[in-house]
């Protein structure tokens, strides 16, 4: 390969897969999978990646992409890896209430660059998920209830495809394909830009409140009726956590089981203190952090963890919540039960998200009520069964289940699984699509689409 390399013509690094700086260059936020690419080309432009898909497709290899790692599902094995963390601009434009930014963009780049004209983006509970992966995938954030998904809001794409021939793409432009990436993920394509709608937010009455895990039925059985009351302007989950006693968490919370419930309402504190009224009645709180702050630090509102860690996931989602399933929930997950998750948590969906964006895309799982979503930890032993554990909440709560899941909590999945997010029509339309445009299967997306 190395005699071969002198034809890849690109400005930035070219790493062999055994050289010692692909550990650093590819280093992902989900570390249960450790990249092993064949080459690593640190693309700086659109130029560089059409450069790489051209020379990968010339040499026999399969194309994969990633920016932070956050969505890492395989080792990704022999492949040229386009790493496209140096593709960093961002520019917003404040009269048309539009972002547009490269590939490698994380989200607190573009809340902190939309904020001081009034605007805030439609990210998801960690602003530092990479927004093209994210996006591709729908993309739920706080937001979601009176938004819709990010995946709604987007503008154009330019991306390249198998063929390495740059291209932009939006709703009169090749209709069908704007229709499948936004929702279909990195089955069609490396994007090297997207440009999206900003919403007019600034502020919002949000954060979250950590109850007891004692209370864990009260809070649950609460928030399954509760969720039922909510305007669209408010958008909630709740989580079980099974805390470690890491020195960055607040005392109470260290070591210990708890109920996390995140709030974000777009309306006054007093409408948003009304809203909430029950919850807080539900039980005593351990830490209650709902109040008026800016969309800035949305990062509260959730307090994902921000290190690099190795996790197993496995989502689907729920039609429903009625007692009988919050029941099966504690009896799989709750407080009593010795199992070494990290997170179930429960979205609530509906509003925005279930109705289809203004141009119709493939956004999957609209019809569900609920996103679950169950994580683990996959250190040592760990590595060996969280997978059946994390599928054994999944199974558990198959009674209630809507069909597929949202795309972004799908966690490793083959094609199998990948294919089930859609109807038969929706997915005869993406493997169309990708049939066009990838007919040799050069891509390796996260989640691939299989006939
Ligand atoms: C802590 C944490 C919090 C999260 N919170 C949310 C949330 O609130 N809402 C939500 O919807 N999701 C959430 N997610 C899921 C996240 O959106 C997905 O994992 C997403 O794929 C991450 O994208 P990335 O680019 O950061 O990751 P990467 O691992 O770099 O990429 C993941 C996949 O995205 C695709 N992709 C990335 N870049 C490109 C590109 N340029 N062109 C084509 N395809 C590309 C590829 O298939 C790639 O394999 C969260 C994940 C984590 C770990």
């Amino acid at each position: 390969m190395t005699a071969s390399l002198h034809t890849l013509r690109v400005v930035g690094p070219v790493l062999d897969g055994a050289d010692p700086r692909v550990t650093d260059e590819v280093a992902a936020f989900n570390t249960t999978h450790t990249p092993r690419p064949a080459l690593v080309v640190g693309a700086t432009s659109a130029e560089d990646v059409a450069a790489a898909v051209r020379w990968a497709a010339e040499h026999g290899f399969r194309v994969a992409v990633q920016s932070t790692g956050h969505g890492l599902s395989s080792d990704l094995a022999g492949t040229v890896l386009v790493s496209t963390r140096r593709m960093s601009a961002v520019a917003v434009d404040p009269a048309a209430r539009t972002a547009r930014v490269g590939a490698g963009v994380r989200w607190r780049e573009v809340i902190d660059a939309a904020a001081p004209f009034g605007l805030a983006s439609l990210s998801g509970s960690s602003s530092g998920v990479g927004v093209v992966g994210y996006t591709l995938g729908g993309g739920l954030g706080p937001l979601a209830r009176r938004h819709g998904f990010a995946a709604d809001h987007v503008r154009s794409v330019q991306l390249v495809t198998a063929d390495g021939a740059i291209r932009r793409v939006d709703a009169d432009g090749d209709p069908d394909l704007f229709w499948a990436l936004r929702g279909g993920s990195g089955n069609f394509g490396i994007v090297t830009e997207l440009e999206f709608d900003l919403v007019p937010v600034t502020t919002l009455y949000g954060g979250g409140i950590f109850f007891p895990g004692e209370a864990a039925a009260d809070v649950l059985h609460a928030y399954r009726t509760w969720v039922g009351t909510l305007p669209e302007e408010t958008t909630t989950s709740v989580a079980l956590l099974r805390l470690p006693p890491l020195p960055e968490l607040p005392e109470p919370l260290r070591g210990r089981f708890v109920v996390h419930l995140r709030f974000a309402h777009l309306g006054p504190a007093d409408e948003g203190a009304a809203l909430l009224a029950p919850m807080r009645a539900a039980a005593p709180a351990v830490l209650d952090l709902v109040a008026d702050m800016p969309y800035a630090a949305v990062d509260s509102i959730h307090m994902d963890p921000t290190d690099p860690m190795p996790t197993w996931e496995r989502g689907t989602t729920l039609r429903e919540l009625p007692a009988a399933a919050v029941d099966e929930l504690l009896a799989v997950a709750g407080p009593d039960v010795a199992v070494p998750l990290i997170m179930v948590e429960l979205r609530h969906l509906g509003g925005a998200v279930g109705r289809p964006a203004a141009v119709p895309n493939a956004v999957a799982g609209r019809d569900a009520a609920f996103s679950l979503l169950a994580l683990g930890p996959t250190a040592g032993p760990l590595a060996e069964t969280m997978p059946a554990i994390t599928q054994s909440v999944v199974d558990r709560m198959a009674p209630w289940a809507a069909r597929g899941a949202l795309l972004n909590f799908l966690g490793s999945a083959g094609p199998e699984r990948v294919g089930r997010l859609w109807d038969d029509a929706d997915r005869a339309r993406l493997l169309a699509v990708r049939d066009r445009l990838d007919p040799d299967r050069r891509l390796a997306p996260g989640h691939a689409l299989v006939r």
